[in-house]
């Protein structure tokens, strides 16, 4: 096995001699006059002018509020008579003081989102407790107003001509620049001219060395030339690559060049390996640490996997459960985002190895000095692979899409189907393993066929479909308590589910199913769709680090961690989220389940542990904090084990919609599922029914395929 050592050697290691020169010293916390030539002046962007234009006009209106809160004290006292508070009068000097301080603030663009949260509170509390409950037109006019003028200054911050702007570029890259400011510094500002600049100046320079040797643009080659400073002028990035490309730099590797945010190359290397559950709460928990993250991903989208049945469903579209990793992480300036398929990790290295993209690119090796493997998991079919094919089971958009094809293509098909023999099959839709996956799916095929098909189909009834769930268990759900497993079996029934327990698959082909029931007799169900919902198997990368590093395996592929989540031997390394269990110190393991807050926490836990390590701190032991299960069955129907208190029905089903829309991915997503669920609940329909997908030869429900449809 590999020894390390407990503390990553190589965080001092020496940067590249011109990436070195070429810091923004902005950044670096020495200012400089910034060359004109390269940057240019001052951005005078209609955006500065516009968020300087609110900040002063709503700065005006809250002074003059603040002061007749003084000078007019008894006229506003009447005016605050509906405020339920103790103490009027007090109440509206205090008010009167917020106001008055808050516009000068605001004046100054000092603290601006603060002072705008502050103020946008006050317009808050004068349109709900004035204006609404008297209907005070001054309320009900201008404190709206006012208070969209706050959250635009709370989702812009003060702009460019403000004192926060100038405090973050003086502070550069201090923590309190955040603090102080509120907001992002400025040159890391997308828009920001000098980013702009620099970045066009790459571009130009670029051509000396891509196919143009002696082109490019004369600015450019002055900014590379021997002796030329312009560094100072843009991110550390860009300096980085214009060096490369003008022949100055060593020819690092762009995969081990600094980030983009222009940070110090001599910033410890995270690498995150997966931006799922566990692997972005890791990078999100690093964004103030003093720590340079990459997250590598073969996808370019978080995806939130339990509401994938839904997509399969056809209740919601693939991007509405999906959300760009680079605009999770757009704000987060010391991480960066690669689209990566891990190939193999180097422990001993400390390198991880990247299959090229499309397009030959992309393929190397990036070197990390912290690394955080949370690639998840997919499908076990123990030891059938074969049936994969046949019941596709369901962990990624691909798989929904592909569910969801198979689903409609099978109703087309019935309709089309003349003979009824035959047309059962069709008919017929078996989900395998009754876990919450399993239920959920089931559920939603139950009310798809009975509820949202039901009048648009005019030779076959979508309600007769049989929809049969096997599960091997004696119970569905059982992971929960026995009573809240009866309660779902009662609603999946009542929806038109049959639930087949103590049945285990013993064979899946393109048009059946053979199940082994309770008597052990096999019995053999003619059905075109069937779902997986099983096995679970930990992502390949498990295995190899388990051989890399002597941790055990267990039957699902996942590696063994130790209690701090560390592989034994390479206290630098992670494991987290479904593809591990963790090792209790004591020749056992945790009890920690396959679901999203278990993975959030271990990534929590992961990058904590890394920034103990680096201020020289032990590390803890992980420790699961169950939140709680939820699982859903149908329209107002779900059960809930919450701190031992148990839920079902419509107050769980409540409960289910209000977690799953905090935990969505995007403001976005949030606001059109919610709109999504609710035309849904009121009208029992699916947007999402489109066969959109070409059928490949040898799927289960190609309409080409099929035997006996009447063409
Ligand atoms: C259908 C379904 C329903 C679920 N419902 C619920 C639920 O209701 N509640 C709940 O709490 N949990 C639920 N879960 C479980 C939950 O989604 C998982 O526990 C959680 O996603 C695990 O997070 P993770 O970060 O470990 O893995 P994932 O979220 O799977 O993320 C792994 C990431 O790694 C990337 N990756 C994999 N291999 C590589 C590679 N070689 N190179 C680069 N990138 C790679 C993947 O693209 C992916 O983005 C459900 C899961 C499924 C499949």
């Amino acid at each position: 096995m590999n020894q390390v050592t407990a503390t990553p050697a190589n965080h001092d290691r020496p940067r590249p001699h011109l990436l070195e020169a070429g810091v923004d010293r902005e950044l670096t916390g020495q200012r400089e006059p910034l060359p004109t030539a390269v940057v240019g002046r001052p951005d005078m962007s209609v955006r500065s002018l516009w968020t300087a234009g609110v900040r002063c006009a709503a700065a005006i209106v809250f002074l003059i509020f603040g002061v007749s809160k003084f000078v007019n004290h008894a006229a506003e006292l009447a005016s605050f008579r509906h405020y339920p508070v103790p103490a009027p009068g007090t109440f509206v000097y205090a008010v009167g003081v917020i106001e008055v301080g808050g516009g000068l603030l605001l004046l100054a663009g000092l603290l601006t989102r603060l002072t705008a949260l502050a103020l946008a509170a006050d317009m808050l509390g004068a349109i709900v407790v004035s204006g609404l409950a008297r209907w005070e037109i001054v309320s009900l006019t201008l404190a709206p107003v006012l208070l969209a003028a706050m959250i635009i200054l709370i989702r812009f911050g003060a702009g460019d001509w403000s004192l926060d702007r100038h405090l973050a570029a003086n502070i550069g890259r201090h923590r309190a620049a955040f603090l102080l400011s509120f907001s992002r510094h400025p040159s890391l500002q997308t828009g920001d001219p000098r980013a702009r600049e620099g970045t066009e100046l790459v571009g130009r320079a670029r051509a000396i060395t891509c196919g143009e040797p002696s082109g490019g643009d004369p600015q450019a080659r002055q900014a590379v030339a021997p002796g030329a400073d312009p560094v100072s002028t843009m991110s550390a990035r860009s300096t980085g690559q214009l060096m490369i490309s003008a022949g100055r730099a060593p020819a690092d590797p762009p995969l081990n060049g600094p980030l983009p945010g222009g940070r110090s190359a001599a910033q410890p290397r995270v690498v995150v390996i997966g931006g799922g559950f566990a692997g972005l709460r890791a990078v999100r928990e690093l964004r103030r640490a003093g720590v340079e993250v990459t997250l590598l991903d073969r996808r370019n989208f978080h995806l939130f996997q339990p509401l994938l049945y839904q997509v399969a469903s056809g209740a919601l579209s693939p991007g509405e459960i999906a959300y760009p990793l680079r605009g999770i992480l757009a704000r987060q300036l010391n991480a960066r985002v690669l689209l990566a398929d891990v190939a193999a990790i180097d422990l001993p290295g400390r390198r991880v190895r990247l299959r090229p993209q499309p397009g030959g690119v992309g393929a190397g090796e990036l070197p990390y000095d912290w690394l955080v493997v949370a690639t998840g998991a997919g499908h076990s079919y123990f030891g059938h692979d074969g049936w994969a094919r046949h019941a596709p089971g369901l962990k990624t958009l691909e798989d929904a899409l592909e569910i969801r094809r198979r689903i409609l293509t099978a109703f087309e098909a019935a309709e089309l189907e003349t003979c009824p023999e035959r047309r059962r099959p069709w008919l017929t839709f078996a989900v395998v393993g009754a876990g919450p996956t399993g239920v959920e799916i089931a559920g939603q095929l139950a009310e798809l066929a009975r509820d949202t098909l039901r009048r648009e189909f005019r030779t076959i009834d979508p309600g007769e479909a049989v929809i049969l769930l096997i599960e091997a268990a004696d119970r569905v759900l059982t992971a929960y308590e026995p009573k809240m497993s009866a309660m779902a079996a009662n609603a999946l029934r009542r929806l038109g589910v049959t639930p087949m327990l103590n049945t285990a698959v013993v064979e899946v082909s393109d048009r059946s199913i053979s199940i082994a029931v309770e008597s052990g007799d096999v019995q053999e169900v003619q059905a075109r769709t069937i779902i997986w919902a099983a096995g679970v198997s930990a992502s390949p990368l498990a295995r190899a680090l388990a051989e890399a590093s002597g941790a055990e395996l267990d039957r699902a592929g996942r590696i063994t961690v130790q209690p701090d989540l560390t592989l034994p031997g390479f206290p630098e390394v992670f494991a987290v989220g479904d593809m591990v269990r963790v090792s209790d110190g004591a020749g056992s393991t945790l009890h920690v389940p396959g679901v999203a807050p278990a993975a959030m926490q271990e990534g929590r836990h992961a990058a904590r542990t890394i920034v103990r390590r680096l201020a020289r701190r032990p590390a803890k032991p992980f420790t699961y904090h169950d939140k709680g299960s939820l699982a859903t069955i149908g329209r107002k129907a779900a059960v809930a084990q919450i701190h031992g208190a148990m839920l079902s029905g419509l107050l769980a089903w409540l409960a289910w919609l209000l977690v799953h829309l905090y935990f969505l991915m995007g403001l976005q997503n949030r606001f059109i599922v919610f709109v999504r669920w609710t035309v849904s609940f009121i009208t029992r329909g699916r947007g999402s029914r489109l066969i959109t997908e070409t059928a490949t030869p040898g799927d289960t429900a190609p309409l080409a395929a099929t035997e006996g449809v009447t063409q």
